[in-house]
């Protein structure tokens, strides 16, 4: 692997960080069984002008149906004689070549008419699909059956007729998934800058609907190359002496009793192109589709891989309880890693904080600095495959939540501990009422009648303050504003009497009258219900709002951690301070705002010593090497920094 390892470490591919295309092509043993079989067919196809066959035409009736491993014939004869391998390995070509050429036709017109239809709609759109429509009236094989009627029998004919019946498969197909594209803001930016029609079709909506064409053509090839062998077994396809797969087959039908062999051949032959083509076909279809890239080929499972050493973590199991002392939460050396390729992206490297009992902490930081994966991994949510966490240990109420099974997770979900997602509109299901999903994540946990959890839905829904609850409980999410979805989202969260409140980003899709009104609302459900927060956010202003304390957070570690009011009134870790720096103040429109110069560090190439090094304007040699500490201030404020601000002059 070394040799190979360093050639490949230079492949654009490898260098992003994902597995290239070909090996996860690889790793989908189907698909490559599939490749490989049709590139066996393939190759012998191609050979077969080459190869010392008989004449696939040349009759011998004395040697008629003889049985395969004959003299001379290694698969037998025909009742004309005729050498069947031969015959079989020409006719495959043909059944192959007319297929994929009727595919194409069928694709190229298909997708322009589907293109043009979905992308100019109105009366384009009409006259094209009306046609399309027309063509789809009649059942498909009478169609195809008729154009080779009217035109004759014959290969290149029956080639036209299935290419035209399968034109409006393409067409719908394709006009779906322009018409949604056509609506998109970058289509309407193309137009704004002063592109053409023809310009935008060509480059921006073309290559979009590449991939859906790709797999459409892939996952048809073969039920195209099925309806030729159709046409030509009913003797409208290829005419003697040429045969095609389906005609062979045809021709064998009527021996089927006193000789098996002569039609089972063709039909095996069919049987495995076919097959290796649609296997082919799935796994391109995988491999196209850009999010399976990143998770390989595998679907996410429903928890966190946990890998770590048990005996780093006494006591973390999920049996005996653990002294925790009096915090709802206590998270100690977490760490979270994405695996891409050969690449180990540490987006969560060694984080360790507590919650007491009703207490709001806030996670501050930049754009990924890691506040996500940090709380998807308390509740075992990160994506596996690719994340996984590697070590460190996560308490609640003397359990240890990363020694939780499957069962033991899902339990805890949605009951003891909640989450609320920053954008509401995705993760309320359009189809349901409010009221519905409300007294659905009750139910989940509590054996209650769907009266009794429809009612406290409505209590619920009152408790955030949403106007007439009793009647809004039968809306659905499209019919709310986003701040009244955002309760609404509250209020399942708050269904079950959760101990514990994760809120990520919860009010960055709000402005901010509605973003005051919910924070607002956190802050008092918090004193009624007696819940701890753990508040994600990316803005200081709102930190100081509703946090007790804050832990800002930077390249996956927590840099600074303290009573808010502290930590805004005297930041002691730099980054802190020009985090702080870049709040704009209302009535302050003089005040120097500096944007951090520089980018945070990747998370795949951490720099030895301070992540926050390279962009440091008080950095010193000591802060590039060795492991600096997350060092105490005084009883609560910790800093990571060998010179925290306003400690040293
Ligand atoms: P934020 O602080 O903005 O919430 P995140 O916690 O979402 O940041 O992300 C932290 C890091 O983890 C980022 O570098 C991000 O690219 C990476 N990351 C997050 N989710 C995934 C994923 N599913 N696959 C790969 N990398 C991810
Ligand atoms: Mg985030």
């Amino acid at each position: 692997m070394t040799a190979a390892g360093t050639t490949t470490a230079l492949s654009p591919a490898r260098r992003s960080g994902r597995p290239s295309a070909f090996r996860l092509f690889a790793r989908n043993q189907l698909a490559a069984f599939g490749a490989a079989l049709l590139g066996l067919i393939v190759v012998v196809v191609i050979l077969t002008p080459a190869l010392p066959l008989l004449d696939p035409a040349a009759t011998d009736p004395a040697n008629r149906l003889l049985r395969p491993l004959a003299e001379n014939h290694l698969l037998g004869t025909d009742h004309l004689g005729r050498d069947i391998l031969s015959r079989l390995l020409w006719g495959t070509g043909v059944s192959l070549l007319v297929g994929l050429s009727a595919t194409s036709v069928a694709a190229l017109f298909g997708s322009a008419i589907g293109i043009l239809a979905g992308y100019f709609g109105g009366r384009a759109d009409t006259v094209l699909m009306r046609g399309i429509d027309m063509l789809m009236a009649f059942p498909y094989i009478l169609l195809a059956l008729a154009i080779v009627a009217a035109l004759g029998p014959g290969l290149l004919n029956a080639l036209f007729a299935i290419a035209i019946v399968n034109i409006p498969f393409f067409a719908r197909n394709i006009r779906g998934v322009t018409l949604g594209l056509a609506r998109r803001e970058f289509i309407e930016a193309a137009r704004l800058s002063g592109k053409s029609d023809l310009s935008i079709l060509l480059t921006e909506v073309l290559p979009n609907v590449l991939p859906v064409i790709v797999i459409t053509v892939s996952t048809t090839v073969g039920w195209m190359i099925l309806e030729t062998a159709g046409l030509s077994f009913l003797g409208l396809g290829a005419q003697p002496p040429d045969a095609d797969l389906g005609s062979m087959l045809g021709e064998g039908r009527k021996l089927l009793i006193t000789a098996p062999h002569v039609s089972v051949i063709p039909g095996v032959m069919i049987f495995l192109v076919v097959m290796s083509i649609n296997l082919l076909g799935d796994g391109i279809r995988d491999l196209l589709d850009p999010r399976l890239k990143s998770g390989a080929l595998a679907r996410p499972a429903p928890m966190t891989e946990v890998v770590r050493q048990e005996t780093d973590y006494p006591g973390a199991s999920t049996e005996g309880a653990v002294a925790q002392g009096d915090s709802v939460l206590a998270v100690t050396d977490l760490q979270t890693q994405f695996r891409m390729g050969d690449d180990v992206y540490r987006a969560v490297n060694g984080v360790s904080f507590d919650i007491r009992p009703q207490e709001c902490l806030g996670l501050v930081g930049e754009s990924g600095s890691g506040k996500s994966v940090t709380a998807l991994s308390l509740l075992g949510l990160v994506a596996t495959p690719p994340g996984r966490i590697v070590g460190g240990q996560v308490l609640m109420q003397g359990k240890d939540l990363l020694g939780l099974d499957a069962a033991g997770l899902r339990a805890l979900r949605g009951d003891r501990a909640a989450y609320i997602f920053q954008d509401p509109l995705t993760t309320l299901h359009p189809l349901f009422t409010i009221g519905d999903q409300i007294a659905e994540a009750i139910r989940s946990h509590r054996p209650v009648s769907y009266k009794d959890a429809w009612a406290r839905a409505v209590r619920l829904l009152d408790a955030v303050r949403i106007p007439n609850a009793a009647g809004r409980a039968s809306a659905y999410p499209h019919e709310l504003s986003g701040g009244m979805r955002q309760r609404v989202s509250i209020a399942m969260a708050l269904a079950n009497d959760p101990a514990l409140l994760i809120a990520d980003e919860p009010t960055t899709a709000l402005d901010v009258t509605v973003q005051a009104q919910v924070l607002k609302l956190l802050d008092q459900l918090r004193g009624d219900s007696g819940a701890s927060l753990l508040f994600i956010t990316h803005d200081f202003g709102v930190v100081s709002e509703v946090c007790h304390r804050v832990a800002v957070m930077y390249a996956g570690r927590i840099v600074e951690i303290g009573p808010t009011e502290q930590v805004l009134d005297a930041p002691a870790h730099p980054y802190t301070e020009r985090l702080i720096a870049c709040v704009p103040r209302l009535g302050e429109p003089g005040r120097r705002m500096e944007a951090i110069p520089g980018l945070p560090p990747a998370v795949n190439a951490l720099p030895p010593g301070c992540a926050f090094a390279a962009r440091c304007p008080h950095a010193e040699a000591a802060c590039r090497e060795g492991e600096i500490a997350l060092d105490a201030l005084d009883v609560a404020h910790a800093v990571r920094c060998i010179k925290p601000r306003g400690r040293l002059a």
